[in-house]
């Protein structure tokens, strides 16, 4: 696809069109009409993008299911394979690029897009690409099939990423996918059907289809998707899972999450204070498996609490494309406001509440770095999911008070635990129902774990062997 340009230096330079069209069988395709999506930082419009409706999503299963009965099909693993190495090394030559414009359209740091959304991306193609001619060593004793077309639907909180997680695996094991990204930040899964026309990859494997809920919803009940794959609330999970009662139709969700980040007083408290404040503050909070919920220990509670407040007051909050940004803006005006009721509960409800000083730029939308203290099981904002720079912090006394109140929850996605004795931190994980459970660190993700939750968090798991498994027929 001949030579690339030079990668762009800030977003004066990022190619962005005006307007974007559905990709659909490897062709851009005109929706009937068009929607805006906006920088969250600024408000200004960056795109408009097509808006499918019941038509499009019909065109794309069309397209997916032809690319999977016709050259995806019958395509070795190897060749599969060979297309999502190119893929992985398309986004690491377009890096910045991506970066930026993921900055823009979600709002989130550009150190948080450039060091961990991108590269990750990037890891998440080559580790599926090394699994694609290894299927049957992965699965012995079986006979691995793909399941056919695919109909994922993601979120906003790691546009890109969501992506990759979606549609790697199932390129991966010789599914095809229709994929459609969240309303408010279309624009790097758009960029991405780009790279899929410049690595070769046959029309109608991936097809990108923005729009918002209705979109969404004709494609998981569309007749023809075999299988659904959907990472957002537990609300629509809940709908989605209606939706496929009574079909034959596969499923995984990805769902939301109320993690506990416990911390006893045998640990480095320094090196807590920087994980809860990387688990809570981590892209806005805008996180499924954000340590939103603090369980400090008694006897060290007041000293934890004084250093994290004077660690937050370091944070830098504000422009996302600024390099010394630690908190970029909130992804849209409704999930602020969303924000702010269950900030509003949480003070009604008689807990006290913390924040930052320091201004907020006047355009967008912002909030400050906030915690709770005074907490009880009871209040909201320690039982519903706040997915902002919100903290709600409780004290515990002994370990089987931590797990009772940690796992007081209709969630089980991820869990922390800080303690310099290593049985006690076996202890803590085995006894946490979450999906994944980090001792002495928090937020790190890698291709080869398995990640999902337990309860409400959702069903499946995605990443490593167990991921490639929930895109199989075995
Ligand atoms: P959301 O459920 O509102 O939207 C997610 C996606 O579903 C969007 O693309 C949206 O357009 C689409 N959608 C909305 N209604 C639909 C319907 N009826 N049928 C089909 N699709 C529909 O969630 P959100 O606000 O975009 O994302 C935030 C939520 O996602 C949080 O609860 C968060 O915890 C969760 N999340 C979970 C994970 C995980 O891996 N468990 C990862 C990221 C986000």
């Amino acid at each position: 696809s001949g030579g690339f340009a030079p990668a762009p230096e800030s977003s004066d330079h990022v190619l962005l069109e005006k307007q974007y069209d559905l990709f659909i069988d490897g062709k851009w395709v005109k929706a009937s009409s068009r929607f805006e999506t906006t920088n969250p930082a600024t408000s200004e419009v960056l795109a408009e993008v097509g808006l499918a409706g019941k038509k499009e999503v019909n065109l794309a299963v069309k397209a997916a299911r032809k690319a999977f009965e016709g050259p995806w099909g019958k395509m070795t693993g190897a060749e599969r394979g060979k297309y999502l190495f190119r893929i992985a090394r398309l986004i690491q030559e377009r890096a910045r690029e991506f970066a930026i414009i993921e900055t823009m359209d979600g709002g989130k740091p550009i150190r948080e897009s450039r060091d961990v959304d991108i590269p990750l991306v990037a890891a998440h193609f080559f580790y599926h690409a090394g699994w694609a001619d290894k299927l049957d060593y992965a699965f012995p004793g079986k006979k691995p099939k793909p399941l056919g077309v695919v109909g994922q639907v993601i979120p906003w909180n790691f546009p890109l990423l969501m992506a990759a997680w979606k549609i790697a695996p199932a390129l991966a094991c010789g599914n095809t996918v229709v994929l459609k990204p969240a309303e408010t930040t279309p624009l790097t899964a758009l960029k991405l059907a780009e790279l899929f026309q410049d690595a070769g990859l046959p029309p109608g494997v991936v097809n990108i289809i923005t729009g918002a809920g209705e979109t969404g919803q004709a494609l998981v009940e569309h007749p023809d998707v075999n299988k659904v794959a959907f990472t957002g609330s537990t609300a629509v999970g809940k709908n989605i899972r209606r939706a496929v009662a009574g079909t034959d139709k596969k499923f995984t969700l990805e769902l939301g999450g109320k993690a506990a980040n416990i911390v006893f007083e045998d640990a480095a408290i320094n090196e807590a204070v920087e994980g809860i404040v990387n688990g809570i503050f981590f892209n806005q909070g805008h996180v499924c498996c954000a340590g939103s919920r603090l369980f400090v220990q008694e006897s060290i509670a007041p000293q934890v609490i004084r250093k994290l407040q004077k660690r937050m007051e370091t944070l830098v909050v504000g422009d996302p494309l600024d390099k010394n940004t630690d908190i970029g803006a909130i992804n849209s005006a409704e999930q602020l406001e969303r924000i702010k009721v269950l900030v509003d509960a949480g003070q009604k409800e008689g807990a006290c509440m913390w924040q930052t000083e320091g201004k907020l730029p006047r355009k967008g939308n912002w909030f400050k770095p906030t915690l709770f203290t005074e907490c009880a099981q009871s209040h909201r904002i320690v039982q519903e999911e706040v997915f902002g720079p919100v903290l709600a912090i409780q004290t515990f006394r002994t370990p089987k008070e931590a797990i009772e109140k940690a796992n007081n929850t209709p969630y089980g996605l991820s869990g922390g635990v800080w303690s310099d004795k290593g049985a006690k931190v076996f202890k803590m994980t085995g006894a946490l129902r979450a999906g994944v459970v980090w001792a002495n660190t928090f937020n790190k993700f890698d291709p080869t774990s398995p990640f999902g939750g337990y309860k409400e968090s959702g069903i499946g798991r995605e990443g490593g062997v167990h991921g490639l498994a929930a895109y199989l027929d075995l």
